[in-house]
């Protein structure tokens, strides 16, 4: 799924347990694996080399397309930490400098690291990247929405809407 969904739901984990952060850390990290397993849409990334005989060689050559993908992949990221600022950033609620809260953010790292360490495999092939990464390439769901950004953008604003929905409920009972 998107770094958007991934963070929020992340930060929604971990916000739930704030006085156990490396657990939030933890479950954060497991959700993004299980969000991956549903049938979902990401958008294109230009400089992306799929092998279809085998994914453990996909790559992302650093080329002209990859600082193309790089903004795409900041303006992702960029929305994930704006969401996560504004669901679960501050405290009480109290917007101000002063109260913002850094649990959900542990979570937000936990929720989008797994997308980075196949980035680290591309680059360096080694365990335990290559086991995270057979890892990571089982689990993701086989058929998606891509060219379906119609089904598939709502889909994510869904499954967005949905955790911080659960995970306010938790934090206030
Ligand atoms: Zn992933």
């Amino acid at each position: 799924m998107t770094l958007t969904t991934h963070a929020v739901i992340g930060a929604a984990m971990a916000s739930t347990m704030p006085t156990h952060p490396v657990i939030g850390f933890t479950l954060a990290f497991a959700s993004h694996f299980l969000l991956d397993a549903i049938p979902h849409w990401d958008y294109p990334l230009n400089s992306y080399k799929a092998d279809n005989e085998n994914h453990l060689n996909d790559d992302m050559p650093i080329n002209k397309g990859f600082f193309i993908d790089l903004s795409k992949i900041g303006v992702d990221m960029l929305c994930g930490i704006l969401l996560v600022l504004i669901f679960f950033g501050f405290k009480d609620g109290t917007i101000s400098a002063t109260n913002i809260t850094w649990v959900p953010f542990i979570g937000l790292v936990g929720g989008v690291l797994p997308d980075a360490l196949q980035f680290v495999y591309w680059k360096w092939r080694h365990q335990p990247l290559i086991a995270l990464q057979k890892f990571h390439l089982c689990i993701h769901a086989k058929s998606d929405f891509n060219g379906k950004p119609l089904i598939g953008v709502p889909f994510q604003m869904v499954v967005i809407l949905v955790g911080v929905v659960v995970a306010k409920m938790i934090i206030n009972l």
